[in-house]
């Protein structure tokens, strides 16, 4: 449904501390319940606000209602609100797609970075972290629905890639994040989260000790259900707790409408 601001009715936008609350109790609550489904503990999915093209006056009314860790697809914007808000009690989650040249600015404060897909990226952080005397929660970011314009490994180059990460000691791999595919069949979408899942359990089993704790992030505001039912840890929801956002997706990921 879009309603007269050309803006989807679906996802109701957060204006006070009380909206943050109520938007926030009820995407748990959706998460416990497809959780429950498949017989999974809801506990075992963390829940991560993104806050992408929200301004800091409404991500101060985010961290009063309780949020303490954003996540943000832009480097550039996400520096810019960690130093307006470094007064609060707020941590970055970097999801999206890294440049090089931005690496500093992760290594000196991100708290996770989700989105790493290429050996490159993993060298400069390793040599900024290292200079900081950091270390960073990395997740490996798999394209898992064969669109070449996806950010993202491919599924069969990740065993070859976890290794080549031994060689950076900073980078901490947690598991592996993914977007589904766009589409409004949830049949296709569940798949890649299928094939995520599957991804992970073979690593578990041929090589352990390359991926972590093996958490699987996965799951955005139309979709996050369906992840929890296929395994998901973590799920990075924006529009549902913040509200629609003006920004279409082409911003974000190439080659989307
Ligand atoms: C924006 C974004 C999300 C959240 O999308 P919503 O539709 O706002 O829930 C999740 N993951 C990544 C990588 C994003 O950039």
């Amino acid at each position: 449904m879009t309603g007269a601001n050309g803006l989807s009715d679906e996802f109701p936008r957060a204006e006070t501390v009380d909206d943050f609350v109520r938007n926030v109790a009820s995407v748990r609550a959706r998460i416990a319940a497809a959780a429950h489904r498949v017989g999974r503990d809801p506990a075992e999915v963390r829940l991560l606000p993104v806050s992408k093209t929200v301004p800091e006056d409404r991500l101060r009314l985010a961290v009063e209602a309780g949020l303490h860790l954003l996540g943000e697809n832009r480097v550039q914007e996400a520096t810019r609100k960690y130093h307006a808000m470094k007064d609060l009690d707020v941590e970055w989650s970097i999801i999206g797609n890294l440049q090089t040249n931005k690496a500093r600015d992760v290594a000196a404060y991100a708290a996770e970075f989700q989105a790493l897909d290429r050996l490159r990226v993993a060298e400069v952080l390793n040599r900024r972290l290292e200079a900081a005397g950091r270390t960073l929660p990395v997740f490996v970011q798999v394209n898992t629905s064969n669109e070449p314009q996806k950010y993202g490994i491919q599924p069969d180059e990740l065993p070859e890639f976890l290794a080549a990460l031994g060689q950076y000691p900073t980078l901490k791999v947690q598991g592996l994040m993914t977007l589904a595919i766009f589409s409004s069949d949830a049949q296709r979408v569940r798949e890649c989260f299928i094939v995520l899942r599957t991804l992970r359990d073979r690593m578990r089993y041929e090589a352990p000790e390359l991926i972590g704790p093996g958490e699987l992030s996965m799951g955005m505001s139309g979709d996050f259900e369906i992840a929890v039912e296929e395994g998901s840890t973590v799920v990075r929801v924006g529009q549902a707790i913040f509200g629609a956002r003006s920004t279409p997706d082409s911003h974000y990921w190439p080659g989307m409408a």
